[in-house]
């Protein structure tokens, strides 16, 4: 059991900041996911808590103990790689068994671990195969088996799945999450797949350029992402992000962004005042919280033109144009509209503002 903590980690290859300041907790028996776009600093993160890689600054500890200076095989840490690195020439069972040789286990406890293993995994029948007599799904078990076979304290997965093909994918990630609650190993998981992320992990750290941006809940990062940047990045569609003046016309605060303008009541309108120097802010919202009006619009609804309709099985994706820019509303089939344009309206209690220039959430 433990609880892992990075402290102002950082890690530069060379001029390059691959990791830079991240302040991270991560408790006993939770499953967190590194989660960002490719070369945002997840692996290099990974492999600094496996003690593959030095930083250059900052502190990590497991549990209470700072490990920067124990050698990997003393951090009682297991890591799961992509290409799961079996060895060719052993059985499945020699691989599941080989951590467990190097600790001198006996040979009655090996097999009795080796087989628990097996059987946990539904692999038992297979240990004696050697990997390229295994299908992928197959391997990528053995890989986890050798990595939970002694009974580590933390797992480090980095993109373990990203071999799978997609069906096998779905399938072991509910195997991977069910397994992880079992075991209550504290868990350290890579990805640049949302879904993964968001459907395994107790809770997500999403990273980009090296920085932490948001530790939160599935719930949280797609209900209250704390910068624009991130409620684009969850979501699919992402979540549309409008940019506006803020504006006071005729005594009416509005978001002004030419056709789009969205009017805004008196305590949103400090809000901006307060934390908005340059009043050029971004109005983000989610395609599912645009309301399309056909009839009766509201008084609030906001006239634009329909680009295109995009159907995707149960709903459709209305494209809205406003001045060369598309705002996306995911609507019900029956709502869907061809042709000239539409009312939208914005479900007030679901809008998100961030500063332009900080983009940092203000609402
Ligand atoms: P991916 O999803 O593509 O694996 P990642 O988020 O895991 O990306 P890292 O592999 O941690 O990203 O890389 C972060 C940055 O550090 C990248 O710009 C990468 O090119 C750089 N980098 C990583 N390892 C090294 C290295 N050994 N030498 C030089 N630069 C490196």
């Amino acid at each position: 059991m433990a609880q892992v903590t990075l402290e102002n980690l950082e890690k530069s290859f060379g001029n390059v900041k691959a990791v830079d300041g991240v302040n991270l907790k991560i408790k006993d028996k939770e499953f967190v996911s590194l989660l960002g776009p490719s070369g945002c600093g997840k692996t290099t993160t990974l492999r600094m808590i496996a003690g593959l890689e030095d930083p250059t600054s900052g502190d990590i500890f497991i549990d209470d103990q700072r490990v920067n200076d124990l050698p990997p095989k003393d951090r009682n840490l297991a890591m799961v790689f992509q290409s799961y690195a079996l060895y060719p020439h052993m059985s499945a069972f020699d691989n599941i068994a080989f951590p467990l040789k190097l600790r001198k286990l006996s040979k009655t406890d090996i097999e009795k671990r080796v087989n628990e293993v097996g059987t946990l995994l539904g692999i038992k029948n297979l240990l004696s195969r050697k990997p390229k007599e295994l299908s992928g799904g197959e391997r990528q078990r053995v890989a986890l088996g050798r990595a939970i076979v002694r009974k580590p304290k933390v797992f480090l997965l980095d993109e373990p799945l990203s071999n799978l093909d997609a069906k096998l994918r779905i399938y072991m990630r509910t195997e991977l999450k069910r397994l992880q609650k079992d075991l209550e190993v504290t868990t350290i998981y890579v990805t640049h797949d949302q879904i993964e992320a968001l459907t395994m992990s107790d809770k997500i750290a999403v990273m980009n350029e090296g920085k932490l941006l948001q530790l939160a809940t599935a719930d949280s990062l797609y209900n209250q992402p704390v910068t624009s940047w991130v409620g684009n990045f969850i979501g699919s569609p992402p979540m549309n992000l409008i940019e506006c003046s803020f504006k006071i016309e005729n005594g009416i605060a509005v978001l002004d962004a030419g056709e789009f303008k969205y009017k805004i009541n008196k305590s949103l309108s400090e809000l901006i005042e307060k934390n908005s120097k340059s009043n050029n802010v971004i109005l983000g919202i989610r395609p599912e919280d645009i309301k399309i009006h056909l009839k009766n619009p509201p008084k609030d609804a906001i006239k634009l033109k329909v680009y295109e309709i995009e159907p995707i099985g149960d709903s459709v994706i209305v494209d809205i144009q406003n001045q060369g820019n598309i705002i996306k509303s995911r609507v019900p089939r029956s709502q869907s509209k061809s042709g000239d344009s539409v009312n939208i309206h914005l479900d007030p209690e679901r809008i998100h503002v961030y500063d332009k220039k900080t983009d940092k959430i203000i609402f």
